[in-house]
């Protein structure tokens, strides 16, 4: 087991560290809990990116990506989330780019590619419905071909971040009578189109992050259809060669307990802290310490596994199981730790210890078991693909 880089990777690694400390601007870095647009150097630093061609490290460079080797792309995940520099690329470069640079129009590429990577295009995804999340092929939105265009009626669900999308990539269902996944295809709609309405949801945090979103008789040009009629469910799953550690996730665990941690030493004589000395409570940070870095060796997993041609499959659940699970361990620990006035909310208030970072990771956490795959159907195919067990 060689944890080390190789010179290529080193002089690579070396490289980014100097684009960050010469780029990055000294500022409060967004990450943990902030709204999007937050950190007051975004478009400077979104700039820069885009002149190194690092805002899609895995997009290929005709189009304006890196098209970097996924072991460079996790050297630069790493070295970005080592240093908390905010992210800029958002569902655009990771899901609507990837999906337009394969199956996309020439003329879909030339519209959409450029604006996604000078951040003018802020797309959201239209997948989940209220009754189609894990089982998503029973989406029931519904698009018919009229003339030159789709009319499109239904609603969407937990849409994160519609209120500030001017493009949504969505799913709807062309042919009712197919069997469910190939009845489904696949559109780029214009946010401001007549007929759509976008209602907010506020989450357990007080914040409005997701949405509700109607179609009411929405047109959209058959031009802004992706791949062919019927073949959505397909185009949908589309993915290009991007690294998929979670290393940024590791990286993050490990940098909130070492706060924690900072602030505990920090701080001790200070009634917020008391329980830390609680022999329990201190056992509990070890052993969070223990999972970060359990996590950390998963990524590694990953990345090697990516690196040698594989594709991770049961694998990647397992990293997203964990990691999601163990954010809201370290969440529950910190609020352990720092006792009944770490329970203080709003970051402005000078009562609130570690500027309420730790109490809003709290609220926000219950949520990342659900997104993304639940932690129960990730459990399903950790069971059934990597153990083998029977479906039921
Ligand atoms: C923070 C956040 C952001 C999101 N952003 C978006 C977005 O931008 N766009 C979008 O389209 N969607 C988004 N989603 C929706 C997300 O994809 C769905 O919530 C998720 O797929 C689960 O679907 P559901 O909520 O309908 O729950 P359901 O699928 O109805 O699940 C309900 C419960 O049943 C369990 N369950 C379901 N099927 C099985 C099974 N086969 N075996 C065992 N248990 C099962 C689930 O684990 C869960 O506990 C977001 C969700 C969250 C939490």
């Amino acid at each position: 087991m060689d944890f080390r880089d190789t010179p290529a990777e080193a002089a690579f690694r070396t490289e980014v560290r100097a684009f960050i400390r010469e780029n990055l601007p000294a500022d409060d870095p967004a990450g943990d809990d902030g709204p999007p647009g937050r950190f007051r150097g975004l478009a400077g630093w979104r700039k820069k990116l885009v002149e190194q061609r690092w805002v899609a490290p895995a997009w290929p460079p005709e189009y304006g990506g890196g098209g970097m080797p996924v072991m460079q792309q996790f050297i630069l995940n790493e070295e970005m989330a080592e240093a908390q520099a905010p992210s800029v690329g958002g569902l655009g470069v990771s899901m609507a780019g990837p999906t337009i640079i394969t199956h996309g129009t020439e003329d879909q590429k030339q519209e959409h590619l450029p604006r996604i990577l000078s951040g003018e295009g802020f797309w959201c995804q239209g997948f989940s419905e209220p009754g189609a999340g894990s089982d998503l092929a029973a989406l029931q939105s519904r698009a018919v071909r009229d003339g030159d265009d789709y009319v499109i009626n239904g609603q969407k669900i937990w849409t994160s971040m519609a209120q500030y999308a001017n493009w949504m990539f969505m799913l709807a269902r062309t042919d009712p009578d197919a069997p469910k996944h190939r009845g489904i295809s696949y559109f780029l709609v214009n946010m401001k189109s007549p007929g759509i309405t976008v209602r907010p949801i506020y989450n357990l945090a007080g914040r409005h992050d997701f949405n509700e979103v109607f179609f009411d008789n929405v047109r959209v040009p058959a031009r802004n259809r992706v791949g062919e009629e019927n073949r959505g469910w397909y185009v949908g799953t589309t993915t290009l060669d991007f690294e998929r550690s979670s290393i940024s996730t590791a990286v993050g665990h490990r940098h909130r307990l070492d706060t924690l941690v900072r602030y505990i030493q920090d701080h001790p004589g200070d009634g917020a802290t008391t329980l830390a000395w609680n022999p329990a409570v201190r056992h509990e940070i070890a052993d969070r310490y223990i999972e970060a870095a359990a996590q950390r060796l998963m990524s590694y997993r990953i990345i090697t596994m990516q690196a040698r041609g594989l594709i991770p499959n049961y694998e990647s659940s397992m990293t997203k199981l964990f990691s999601s699970e163990l954010e809201q361990r370290i969440a529950r620990t910190g609020m352990r730790a720092l006792g009944l006035i770490g329970q203080v909310i709003s970051s402005r208030d000078r009562r609130a210890p570690l500027k309420a970072r730790i109490a809003k990771t709290y609220l926000y956490s219950l949520a990342i078991t659900i997104g993304g795959g639940t932690s129960e159907v990730q459990r399903n195919v950790i069971a059934q693909r990597g153990l083998g067990l029977p479906r039921d």
